[in-house]
Parts: structure tokens; sequence; C-alpha cells
């Protein structure tokens, strides 16, 4: 048995205030919101990352993000989202269970966009990057 926090979430060992729930996903809201109805979205079986999840799993995470925002959206009526993951320590993941954070965006909420989350594209132009990116296959 691994633990980790938001397994023991889906378990129900931890309350949440749910957002969305089907049987392969769960969203709740963020302990420590960072927008009005910051939320979470997890696979129920345990990942670490983007990478550890299988595509099936993903292609649901995909519809409960969806169906979550719909939540929101009906809920809230924010002006729009951000959307997106930490994965790694160095992109400030905590909790090593997959979670895509929604943030919900308010007209002059002071908040920035992706953009703001880096600023340091390197030394390599991106004509370099690119021939990179063709020599190598996946
Ligand atoms: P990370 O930095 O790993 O991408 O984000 C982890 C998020 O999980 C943080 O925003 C944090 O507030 C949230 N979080 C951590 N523990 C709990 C918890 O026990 N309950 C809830 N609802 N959120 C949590
Ligand atoms: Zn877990």
């Amino acid at each position: 048995m691994i633990d980790c926090i938001f397994c023991k979430i889906t378990n129900g060992e931890i309350p949440n205030y749910t957002v969305y729930e089907d049987e392969k996903v769960l969203a709740f809201l963020d302990i420590h919101p960072h927008a009005k109805g910051h939320t979470v979205v997890i696979p129920k079986v345990h990942a670490e990352n983007y990478f550890d999840l299988n595509e099936d799993l993903l292609g649901h995470l995909s519809i409960g993000i969806k169906r979550t925002m719909e939540k929101i959206d009906k809920v809230l009526s924010p002006d729009g989202y951000n959307v997106g993951w930490n994965q790694g320590l160095v992109a400030g993941q905590v909790v090593p269970h997959l979670h895509i954070h929604i943030m919900p965006r308010y007209e002059g909420d002071g908040g920035g966009s992706m953009h703001s989350i880096i600023n340091s594209a390197g030394e390599k132009t991106v004509e370099e990057l690119g021939k990179l990116f063709a020599a190598s296959s996946l």
C-alpha cells in the first residue's frame, strides 16, 4: 500500500470537497487555493506523473477535466481558466500522485498566464531546437 495523500483521499481516509467524480477520476477543491474554486483532478489509480498513466486512463482524465470545468462554470461562472500540472520536483510537484490543477480566472484577479511560470529559454535558437526534433523519432 503506497503512503500517498491523494490515494488516501480517493479511498476516503482523508475527506475532500468533491467537485466532480466518476469511476476513474476524482476532482476536489485544493486545500490551499490560489484562485476561487481552485480544483485538482486526479486519476483514482496511483500514478506519479503523466508518463506513468496508461493512455486509456489519460483519455478518461481529459474528459474528467472538461466535466470538472463545466461544473465550475455552472457554480462559479469564472471568466477563464488556467489548466495544467507540475511534473517533477523542479517544476514544483509536491504531491507524487498526478493531479491537474484547474485555476478559474476572474476579470481583475491580478494573475498571469502560463508564460509567467518560467522565462529562461536557454542558449539554443528555435531553429536549432527544431532540427534536433526533426532528427529524432519518438
Ligand atoms: P503540487 O505542488 O504537487 O502540484 O500541488 C499539490 C496541491 O495539493 C497543492 O496545491 C496543495 O494545496 C494540495 N493539497 C495537498 N494536500 C492536500 C489535501 O490533503 N487536501 C487537498 N484538498 N489538497 C491538498
Ligand atoms: Zn497516490
